[in-house]
């Protein structure tokens, strides 16, 4: 029989994820000889054999690659026989300074799972069990290569049996730098006054402590969480006070998906998403009957559910038969904690008792949380489970590193063809958030080994992320480039759709805040977008944001704001009039009439503020975005297809959108008694509509038939699902996210692309 020899070059998520292994098993399967080896590009493999069961190798390598593996592309070229007897794993050769790509931390295997619960395994009830298919990675990394030496796990010698796992080729550990058993890895402890218990007695005392309505902070893969019972309505008010948080939204975990159900609906895309590897937390539909406490999420249609990760939030819930809040383990406005002592420290006024390890956590990474739109992901969070995994760029472009925005800051690295967005950092407000920011960034250049050529901020001169971007810029004498807010929305949807760079797209930035070139507050846009650059043609009618951040805060003044500027009375049996106390409301009409402290704004997220504050839903917040959601949330499905009480359009270049019918018909229908679930239905339709019309006026003019959806508005599922259906009805491409959030979470990759882009078109000249 004919044999052949195949050279397979396989680039990708590829070290690190049990992929030689597999190969070996592979190659043994289909009796190939040869060898597997790393090297600084990914995975070399040579192979002989006849070509029937060279095809099946390529075939099953590409079709059933491990679970964390991620193939980019696998080349493949014949090379003359050299008539080896067996196959092997040969040596890594790493170059100094190449990319190897790191795996995210992804949740525990099925494998892992099933040992867990063996009474006859050594790993029984082990909490830290892991193999090369599951586990932590990128959190436990140090540096690269990837070697336990180079991870965290480095304080714990591997003993016997766990050693002949790990150097076993055939063996589902071998080479899984977190591998440890009872014997010789990490263990659980439990501190609580005058408690101090260690392993199984550990996990035990924080069920009971957690049965019993108190609150336990659980150290687990990217930082800890404070946990207490869901069901019960004091837990949770007590949790919401001691944290101080009133309102904003509660994660919970729930033990398997039969569970979930009981809570919330869950459709077949949103259980995919559930129970795929990255284990976000789901925005799903509440159940009218659920058993949570009334606490979880006030105001809200949804509630955040994600599935056990770890072994050890498996263990933990597997006993309990009760869902779990897990919220991040924070001070307010502070970034997750990491640490042991610092937990015991800062969250001693808040958690009842303590659930520790001892493997450290080298960097943090937060809960990521998805929304499902048409059987899609839209990440209102990107961070743990998809952070470090690169965005593939429209092309190779100059490396830079682009600090991102303000609120929910994330950064972007550059290099090649990758864009490695940043795991979720926080509010850019305060001391801890820009170390965590610092510490961050350290951890993924030595990773990437990436010199950026360029720093790339906000235009926004008064964002902290700006700030250290100037000073990284003067201290590596790098030049510093900054980016509009909005062009950089726009850009990341378009670069996650993988546009080139001489398309164009009429482009809706809908959001609460981005610093515009005419030094207003911009937010309402339409923008004829490249990643060269970008024309205004149309926003929405400025009003001006009174003192600044307490109209940010209190949503009733936005209202006010926008029934002055249309002229309508502020009459005291409207809500937000009556929301405003007397005093408040003179020094507003007088900062209104002067424009005194006033920064005028085009602002969609204010507007939104303004009419949930109209209809009475929400006039304060005390999380960003809160009267928007809770707008969202009210709204019912209303058929409008006989109303036409929508924005005027004045002018042309650009063109203005006037709110003004809107508060009108929205009034109208308060004095007739119409139910505020419906009025707020009318709005999110008069919203498609705006952007149906606006796109059909600017493809008119300019023949662009592509429209791209960004900005933080368009975290809102309900008026993506009226607009797409419009717009596709009209025969638009529609650019709108998957990978990235359409929030301040996404604005770094879109200030990269920009940024890279303009120093390639420099480099040519
Ligand atoms: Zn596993
Ligand atoms: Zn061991
Ligand atoms: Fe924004």
């Amino acid at each position: 029989m004919t044999l052949q020899r195949w050279r397979l070059r396989v680039t990708g998520v590829v070290q690190g994820v049990g992929f030689r292994p597999f190969v070996y098993g592979l190659a043994q399967q289909q009796q190939l000889t040869g060898f597997v080896g790393n090297d600084s590009q990914g995975v070399f493999i040579e192979v002989e054999g006849t070509p029937d069961a060279l095809h099946r190798f390529q075939q099953q390598l590409e079709q059933n690659p491990p679970p964390l593996a991620r193939i980019e592309q696998v080349q493949v070229t014949t090379l003359p026989l050299s008539h080896d007897s067996v196959f092997v794993i040969v040596a890594s050769e790493t170059l100094p300074g190449s990319l190897t790509l790191i795996s995210p931390d992804l949740s525990i295997c099925d494998d892992c799972l099933h040992e867990l619960f063996d009474p006859q395994d050594r790993r029984y009830r082990y909490a830290f069990i892991t193999c090369t298919h599951c586990g932590p990675r990128f959190t436990i990394i140090r540096d690269v290569p990837y070697d336990r030496p180079q991870t965290v796990m480095d304080v714990f010698p591997l003993c016997d049996a766990c050693a002949t796992e790990y150097h076993n080729p055939a063996d589902r550990r071998f080479h899984a730098q977190p591998v440890a058993c009872p014997d010789c890895g990490p263990q659980l402890e439990f501190i609580a006054p005058q408690t101090h218990l260690h392993r199984d007695d550990a996990l035990r005392a924080a069920q009971q402590t957690l049965c019993t309505g108190q609150i336990v902070a659980i150290k687990g893969l990217g930082g800890f969480h404070l946990a207490c019972d869901a069901t019960a309505d004091e837990a949770v008010k007590r949790l919401r006070e001691r944290k101080q948080r009133p309102a904003k939204p509660l994660a919970i975990m729930a033990k398997d998906l039969e569970s979930v159900r009981e809570y919330v609906r869950v459709n077949d895309d949103e259980a995919a998403l559930l129970t795929a590897r990255e284990r976000p937390i789901v925005l799903l539909q509440k159940h009218p009957h659920s058993t949570l406490a009334a606490g979880i999420a006030p105001g809200n249609a949804s509630v955040g559910v994600m599935l056990p990760y770890t072994p050890l939030h498996a263990l933990l819930l597997h006993d309990l038969d009760l869902p779990l809040v897990m919220t991040s383990g924070n001070i307010s406005g502070e970034p997750i904690i990491t640490d042991n002592d610092d937990a015991q420290t800062k969250l001693a006024g808040i958690a009842d008792a303590f659930l520790l390890h001892d493997r450290a956590i080298h960097v943090p990474c937060d809960d990521s949380v998805v929304r499902v739109l048409n059987g899609q992901e839209l990440p209102v969070r990107r961070s743990r489970g998809y952070a470090p995994f690169p965005l593939r760029l429209p092309e190779t472009l100059p490396s830079v590193l682009a600090v991102g925005g303000e609120l929910k800051n994330t950064f972007c690295l550059t290099r090649d063809h990758h864009a490695f967005m940043s795991q979720h950092i926080g509010d850019m407000a305060n001391l801890a958030t820009l170390n965590a920011f610092n510490a961050a960034l350290d951890h993924m250049l030595a990773l990437f080994r990436i010199q950026p050529e360029a720093i790339v901020c906000d235009e926004h001169p008064g964002y902290l992320s700006s700030r250290r971007a100037e000073q990284l810029a003067q201290q590596h004498n790098l030049p510093l480039i900054r980016v509009q807010h909005h062009h950089a929305h726009i850009t990341a949807v378009m670069a996650e759709h993988g546009l080139s760079s001489d398309e164009r797209v009429i482009g809706f930035s809908f959001d609460g805040t981005g610093y515009g070139t005419d030094e207003t507050i911009w937010g309402g846009e339409v923008l004829l977008t490249t990643y060269a650059g970008f024309e205004r043609v149309a926003h929405l009618a400025t009003v001006p944001l009174a003192g600044g951040d307490r109209s940010v805060q209190h949503p009733y003044r936005m209202a006010l704001a926008h029934l002055w500027a249309a002229g309508i009375a502020w009459d005291e049996t409207l809500p937000p009039v009556a929301a405003c106390p007397p005093v408040e409301r003179r020094i507003l009409q007088h900062q209104l009439k002067t424009g005194l402290n006033a920064v005028p704004t085009s602002s969609m997220g204010r507007f939104f503020d303004a009419v949930s504050s109209l209809i009475g839903i929400c006039h304060s917040i005390s999380y960003e975005a809160q009267a928007a959601i809770e707008l969202e949330g009210i709204a019912d499905d209303i058929d409008d297809s006989h109303r036409h009480d929508t924005f005027a359009l004045h002018g042309d270049s650009p063109i203005v959108i006037d709110p003004a019918p809107v508060l009108q018909q929205i009034i109208r229908d308060l004095h007739s008694g119409q139910p505020v679930s419906h009025i707020a239905g009318h709005f999110h339709n008069g919203l498609a509509q705006l952007i149906l019309t606006l796109s059909e006026q600017l493809r008119q003019r300019t023949t662009i038939n592509t429209v791209a959806l960004s900005g933080g508005i368009f975290q809102n599922v309900r008026l993506l699902r009226l607009t797409l259906p419009l717009l596709h009805d009209a025969g638009f491409r529609v650019l709108t996210h998957h990978h990235l959030p359409p929030n301040d979470g996404g604005l770094a990759a879109g200030q990269a692309i920009i940024a890279g882009y303009q120093l390639k078109q420099t480099g040519q000249e």
